[in-house]
């Protein structure tokens, strides 16, 4: 499914704006507010991206916007299914750079995993992401665009035939690290004239920005995941390097802000399971007392995802079953997430993309996997 077709750059994206954006540049092209929701319809509810198609908008508006604007999704490098029916994008973005979207289907759900960045800056040590480094932040248009190409490729319709009935931004990046792009695209999403998923559908998933949880709890409605994987600093910092800069109490502060202004919500902590790293009994022990103050929170417990070099492996099913039952036997809500597309590298942790590496990150890496200090699995 390659879609090639370079736009010139003087001309606008208009998968860049929100409802606002948009109609405050129909507003610049001096046609009345309603037009842009018109095309805004068009563009996410009828997933068109050819003016031409758009009946309802008259001759000369379409013209005008055919000379000033464009629908740019990101371009398909190739898409691939796993056996288990998870599908996996690979996009293009500028100058070599690719990343990973993930559409993850279940009896009652659709989930699509978005990413946010053109890899990752955190270096948090058991993800596949971090190995990459970081380039950049995506788009507006690059992240909603994400959606957009597998909402037409599912065929999916908003109100009728939802193929995508969730989106978590937990693929390639650190969201709150491109935070308005990020926050512009999660309200394409939710709006009504946009994709129209409810808030407790569109999860946004941090390895812990304080500063910036406060923030997203004031700017916009979605669901919060926050990737915790260790119960104490020490451990946290070593797993999750941003610790240092932001640890556990004043993670979970952060958190109890966001339940005091979000009353009815909950927050999901997300416990990747690594052999004798994190799994053990007092593991699950230091992980109750924290949650003892969280309540109506949700631990997912994500068995670790294996990728070429890393020096982590999966913990045993039985201690995965054990480490689930203490933690509900002591009533904290514990759900283990199912491993999804890891024959097709599309699973937790596992996505790549291209990234042109800033960072002198994925120099590294390369260079102790070729040593034999590190090793493929
Ligand atoms: N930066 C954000 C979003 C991306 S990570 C965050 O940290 O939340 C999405 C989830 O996948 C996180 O919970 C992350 O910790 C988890 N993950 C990363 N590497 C993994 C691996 N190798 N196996 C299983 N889960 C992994």
């Amino acid at each position: 499914m390659n879609q090639v077709v370079d736009q010139p750059t003087e001309k606008v994206n208009l998968l860049d704006f929100d409802r606002q954006g948009l109609r405050d540049f129909f507003a610049q092209l001096g046609e009345k507010p309603y037009r842009a929701e018109q095309v805004m319809k068009w563009i996410y509810h009828h997933l068109e991206d050819n003016f031409e198609n758009m009946t309802d908008v008259g001759k000369t508006l379409r013209a005008k916007l055919e000379a000033s604007c464009y629908i740019g999704p990101p371009k398909t490098v190739f898409d691939k299914a796993a056996a288990d029916g998870t599908h996996k994008w690979l996009l293009g973005m500028d100058g070599g750079n690719a990343i990973e979207a993930v559409y993850i289907p279940e009896p009652t759900r659709g989930t699509l995993c978005v990413s946010s960045q053109v890899g990752c800056g955190l270096n948090c040590q058991f993800c596949s992401t971090a190995t990459q480094g970081f380039n950049r932040n995506l788009s507006t248009a690059e992240i909603i665009g994400q959606m957009w190409v597998a909402a037409k490729y599912l065929g999916n319709i908003t109100h009728q035939n939802r193929r995508i009935t969730n989106v978590v931004m937990m693929g390639m990046g650190e969201p709150l690290l491109n935070f308005d792009n990020v926050v512009k695209a999660m309200s394409l999403m939710r709006d009504d004239l946009g994709f129209g998923l409810a808030s407790k559908r569109v999860t946004l998933s941090t390895a812990g920005l304080v500063p910036m949880i406060d923030k997203l709890s004031e700017t916009i409605d979605v669901s919060l995941a926050v990737s915790l994987h260790a119960a104490n600093d020490e451990l946290r910092t070593e797993l999750v390097p941003l610790n240092k800069r932001y640890p556990i109490a004043e993670l979970m502060a952060s958190c109890n802000r966001w339940l005091a202004r979000k009353p009815r919500t909950s927050i999901t902590f997300e416990y990747t399971l690594m052999k004798g790293i994190n799994d053990q009994p007092e593991h699950a022990r230091q992980l109750i007392k924290l949650m003892r103050r969280m309540p109506n929170c949700k631990v997912n417990l994500i068995p670790f995802n294996p990728f070429p070099g890393t020096r982590f492996e999966r913990s045993d099913a039985t201690v995965i079953r054990d480490f689930q039952t203490q933690l509900l036997n002591a009533g904290v809500l514990t759900m283990l997430r199912r491993t999804r597309g890891d024959d097709i590298d599309a699973a937790c942790g596992q996505l790549k993309g291209q990234v042109l590496d800033r960072t002198r990150r994925q120099a590294e890496f390369r260079k102790r996997l070729d040593e034999g200090v590190i090793h493929a699995v």
